[in-house]
């Protein structure tokens, strides 16, 4: 089983909360502008999450969501 880890941009407002959080530095802030007008965070480096769920638990606005993957090979 793997994970899935989902940022829905246009809940998110930007407030940096979970990039502060992640214990491994996997997400940034996005140059690109969502439909609410603001900055929403993205995985710069998805390699590096270990599906901790930090960044669920913190997100105010219930932006990110993880999800049990069924293997390709399973
Ligand atoms: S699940 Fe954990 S490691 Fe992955 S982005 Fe969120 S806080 Fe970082
Ligand atoms: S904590 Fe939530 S609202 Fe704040 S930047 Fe992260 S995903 Fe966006």
């Amino acid at each position: 089983m793997g994970f899935k880890h989902t940022i829905d941009v246009n809940r998110c407002k930007g407030c940096g909360l979970c990039i502060t959080v992640c214990p491994k530095n996997v997400l940034e802030i996005s140059p690109q502008v969502n439909t609410k007008g603001y900055f929403p965070a993205f995985q710069a480096r998805p390699e590096d999450c270990v599906f901790c769920t930090t960044c669920c638990i913190m997100c105010p606005d219930v932006a990110i969501t993880i999800d049990k993957i069924a293997n390709k090979a399973a």
